[in-house]
């Protein structure tokens, strides 16, 4: 199994000519409400493309609790560790404009609830899973228990910090692959990050690797992403489509990208990075976030396309 330690929400979305400027109004083209939050969409990911998840969370007592519980068992996503608290569940409100860039204000709450005790519970699935995965949208101490109890069992770790936030030296050293994108690898690092200098970047993430971290991979939006392990980098290029909503790419990405790594023991991560990054092009060509993530292909068939 796959174990996602993350983040549930109900996002509700519009659709924008132009993003409004501070103190702007503008007049939304359509509204949508749909099922969301980093750690719903990666382990949706995973789910279609055939993986076995875990889910480890926390929704309110409210309708929107009841929808994404619904959610999880329609999706046949294990929620036995998804538990509901004394919080509004989750909500995002995103702002698309017509190029698919946007914009995204997040109300953590249930997800805000969820602590070691949790982790503590959970330990066992955890240290069956082959992967548990993260997001930073859940409090920082259960996603440290969770990896410590993960690298103690001889599995392998995945962290997406997102949305970007420090990262304690404690969660590094028992990460195994740091997923950030383009903003959140500068905030992390202090300084502006030039991808195509691959002799830099060595340099700025050598102190992440001593730490114990073996890959770095940048998601770079239409650039593709790089694949950087202590020595050596690569690029690997995105697949040319136009983009009507990049929401959710980042999670289809590390979903397809852990599932791959879940399926089988991997030689070369740019062969995964390659289809992670197909199927991410599928989800930038069709609207909304969780919805927009494909149901119509194994992990195999995505691997011909
Ligand atoms: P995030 O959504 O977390 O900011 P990115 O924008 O870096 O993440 O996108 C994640 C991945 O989705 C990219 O590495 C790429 O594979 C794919 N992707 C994103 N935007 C595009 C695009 N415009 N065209 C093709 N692929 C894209």
């Amino acid at each position: 199994k796959i174990c996602v330690l993350g983040s549930m929400n109900v996002d509700t979305s519009m659709l924008v000519s132009t993003l409004p400027e501070i103190g702007e109004t503008v007049a939304g083209r359509s509204v949508a409400t749909s099922a969301g939050g980093k750690g719903l969409n990666q382990a949706v990911a995973m789910k279609r493309l055939g993986s076995q998840v875990s889910f480890i969370g926390a929704l309110g007592a409210d309708k929107n609790g009841e929808l994404l519980r619904d959610l999880l068992i329609e999706e046949d996503i294990d929620n036995q560790f998804v538990k509901v608290v004394d919080k509004m569940t989750g909500q995002a409100w995103i702002t698309i404009q017509e190029n698919g860039k946007n914009t995204i204000v997040t109300y953590a709450g249930a997800n805000s609830a969820i602590d070691v005790a949790d982790i503590d519970q959970a330990k066992a699935v955890i240290e069956a899973a082959a992967v548990t995965v993260a997001q930073f949208e859940v409090p920082m101490a259960a996603i440290i228990a969770a990896f410590n109890y993960a690298k103690k069992a001889g599995r392998l770790t995945v962290l997406n910090p997102a949305p970007s936030k420090e990262i304690p030296k404690e969660l590094l050293q028992v990460t195994d692959i740091l997923v950030p994108n383009e903003t959140e690898i500068e905030e992390l690092l202090g300084e502006a990050f030039d991808y195509a200098d691959y002799e830099q970047v060595q340099k700025q993430l050598r102190p992440l690797f001593d730490m114990g971290v073996q890959y770095i991979i940048v998601t770079l939006g239409e650039e593709g992403v790089l694949v950087c392990e202590s020595g050596k980098c690569a690029q690997v290029a995105a697949f040319p489509v136009k983009a009507v909503d990049t929401t959710a790419a980042g999670d289809s990405f590390i979903g397809a990208l852990v599932s791959q790594i879940y399926e089988q023991p991997f030689d070369s991560l740019t062969d995964i990075v390659r289809t992670a990054n197909y199927f991410a092009s599928l989800v930038v060509q069709r609207p909304g976030a969780y919805s927009s993530i494909p149901n119509e292909y194994s992990l195999a068939e995505i691997k011909k396309l």
